[in-house]
């Protein structure tokens, strides 16, 4: 909403004095080298929709550089064996999907901002996605890559689960770039599945849409999506929904058994096999 209200009024208030498109893990490098000698700060920058307010400069005596990881945005290998993609940071969801389904592949990591957000990103601020439920949440789908801070360069290897000590790469999800810029990104990927399917059931209230969710839930019912609207949220996606044909197939059906007004929504998914959805 601050971004939006800015565009509408043309009041930015503090914006950054530059912005730098690197190409590579060196030129980030050379850019931190740079910012360090000159006093300037940087802020990272992924898909920019951060909702935390991370991205926006804060009043400043000194210069401020957006460094874009835009144009580092390819899948960089891919191990078929131990399944394991590197991208460039700035990989948006999509292209990241569109480039691992060339290959039979996917990630299966769908945050609601999907469509702009980037890998580095999900790692620097431990995103979460719509099917995290099959597929993981990003602490399990990030494998390992490459940190550019103004000390140095950090390889993290794509080590298994270890009883030895930290993990390293939980000391960068989350950090939202304070401690380094993410340049590559190793993920986990999966084969793409043989059938996939999504579905809603409308429940009549609250506390028996919970407990129903609860009950597939801790009965572990394999599912790849599992979502609850409450009644605003329902009636919302209705409206919005409002000019397909299959929502007024639904509001004709709805009406013969009942209106659909303060019932709740659950969407769910599945994905695998045929024989397994
Ligand atoms: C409509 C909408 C829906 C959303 N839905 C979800 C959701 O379902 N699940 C969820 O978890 N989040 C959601 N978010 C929040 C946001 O999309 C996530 O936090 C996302 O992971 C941010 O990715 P980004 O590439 O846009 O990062 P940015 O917004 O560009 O940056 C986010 C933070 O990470 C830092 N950063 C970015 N890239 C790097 C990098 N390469 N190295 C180091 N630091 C970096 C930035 O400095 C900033 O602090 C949503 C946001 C919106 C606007």
């Amino acid at each position: 909403l601050p971004d939006w209200y800015a565009m509408r009024s043309g009041e930015f208030n503090v914006f950054p004095d530059g912005v730098a498109e690197p190409e590579n893990s060196q030129q980030v490098q050379e850019l931190l080298q740079w910012a360090m000698q000159h006093q300037v700060q940087v802020i990272p920058y992924g898909g920019g929709t951060s909702v935390a307010g991370h991205i926006t400069p804060q009043a400043s005596s000194q210069p401020i550089l957006t460094l874009s990881l835009a144009r580092m945005n390819n899948l960089i290998s891919l191990d078929r064996t131990s399944q394991i993609a590197r991208f460039g940071a700035g990989t948006a969801g999509p292209h990241l999907e569109q480039q691992l389904a060339e290959h039979g592949f996917m990630l299966g990591h769908f945050p609601q901002s999907f469509e702009l957000s980037t890998v580095g990103g999900w790692v620097a601020s431990r995103s979460s996605g719509q099917q995290s439920i099959r597929y993981g949440r990003i602490e399990q789908l990030f494998a390992g890559g490459r940190i550019e801070t103004p000390r140095g360069t950090l390889n993290i290897p794509t080590i298994p689960a270890s009883s030895a000590g930290p993990d390293m790469r939980e000391l960068f999800m989350g950090t939202e770039g304070r401690v380094g810029i993410i340049t590559e990104v190793d993920v986990r990927v999966q084969r793409l599945p043989e059938h996939e399917s999504f579905h809603c059931a409308f429940l009549p209230d609250w506390d028996s849409a919970v407990n129903l969710v609860r009950q597939l839930v801790q009965n572990k019912v394999q599912l790849s999506l599992l979502r609850l609207s409450n009644p605003e949220e329902t009636r919302t996606h209705l409206l919005l929904g409002a000019d397909g044909l299959a929502v007024k197939w639904l509001n004709r059906y709805a009406a013969l058994r009942g209106s659909p007004d303060g019932k709740c929504m659950l969407t769910f998914g599945t994905s695998g096999t045929k024989s397994q959805t």
